[in-house]
C-alpha cells in the first residue's frame, strides 16, 4: 500500500514573483506563449527532479493552458510518470474529448487519468466551466476508456471505488496545502501510518510547496517514507 501522488499543473509561471504571477494569469485568462526562460513550468520540474532522485512515481495533470514543455516530457519519461488531464472545461462530453486530444496530441500518449480543475465555486480561466460534477466525469472517462479518476473532496479517509474493468474512481485526496485539509484529523502522521495499510491520494500543487519551507519538508518526509504507487 502506497501514496498515489497527484500533482495538478494550475500555474504556468509560478506565483513568484509578481510579473510571473500576471503572466500565470494571463495564460490561464488569454494566452501567453511556453517561454523557458521566464521559468516556464519551473515549480514543476523542481519537484520532479526531486521525485526522481528518489524513484518516487506520481500523476501529473495538465490544463490545457499548461501543457508540458520539452524538459517536463524528459524529467516525466525519466521518472516513469503518468500524464492525466486536469479537466477545465467540462460543460459536456465533446469538451471532454476535445481537451483529452490536445493533451495526447501534444505528448503523443495515451490519457488515462482525470482530475477536475476547481472544486466548484468560482472560475478559474478562460475555459473554465466551474461546477464540480464528479459522476459525469467518471461516466466520460469510462466512455473514453481511461483508467482513473482522481476527485476533489477533501477526507481522504473515503474509500475508492474500483468496476469490473478495473476503472479506479479516488472521490476525495490527502491535500498537502493545509487550506483544503481538516488538519486536526488528516495529519502527516495520520497518513504515514493509512499508507502503509492503504492507498491514499496526496495532492499538491509544486508553486504551493515550494512556496512554504514547511510544506516541503512535510513532502520530502512523506517520500522518504513512503512508497509510491501508479496504477498498472
Ligand atoms: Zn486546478
Amino acid at each position: 500500500m502506497a501514496l498515489i501522488i497527484r500533482i495538478d499543473v494550475d500555474r504556468t509561471y509560478g506565483r513568484y514573483p509578481a510579473w510571473r504571477h500576471l503572466l500565470s494569469r494571463l495564460s490561464s485568462d488569454l494566452y501567453f506563449p511556453r517561454v523557458e526562460a521566464f521559468g516556464y513550468l519551473r515549480e514543476l520540474k523542481t519537484i520532479l527532479s526531486m521525485m526522481n532522485a528518489r524513484n518516487a512515481r506520481a500523476y501529473i495533470f495538465f490544463r490545457r493552458c499548461t501543457l508540458p514543455s520539452e524538459a517536463v516530457l524528459k524529467l516525466i519519461a525519466q521518472g516513469r510518470h503518468e500524464i492525466g488531464l486536469h479537466l477545465e472545461n467540462s460543460r459536456s462530453f465533446d469538451n471532454f474529448v476535445t481537451e483529452t486530444k490536445i493533451l495526447e496530441k501534444h505528448t503523443g500518449r495515451p490519457v488515462l487519468a482525470v482530475s477536475k480543475h476547481g472544486s466548484g465555486g468560482a472560475k478559474y480561466g478562460l475555459h473554465h466551466y466551474a461546477p464540480y460534477e464528479p459522476d459525469k466525469y467518471i461516466d466520460w472517462a469510462r466512455q473514453s476508456r481511461m483508467k482513473l479518476f482522481l476527485g476533489n473532496l477533501e477526507d481522504p479517509s473515503i474509500s475508492p471505488s474500483v468496476d469490473e474493468t478495473g476503472f479506479h474512481a479516488y472521490p476525495s485526496a490527502f491535500w498537502l496545502e493545509p487550506a483544503w485539509r481538516d488538519t486536526k484529523t488528516f495529519t502527516i502522521d495520520w497518513l504515514l501510518v493509512q499508507a502503509k495499510s492503504s492507498d491514499i491520494v496526496l495532492l499538491i500543487h509544486p508553486e504551493n510547496v515550494l512556496a512554504d519551507p514547511a510544506l516541503l519538508e512535510e513532502f520530502k518526509r512523506l517520500l522518504v517514507s513512503l512508497d509510491t504507487r501508479i496504477l498498472e
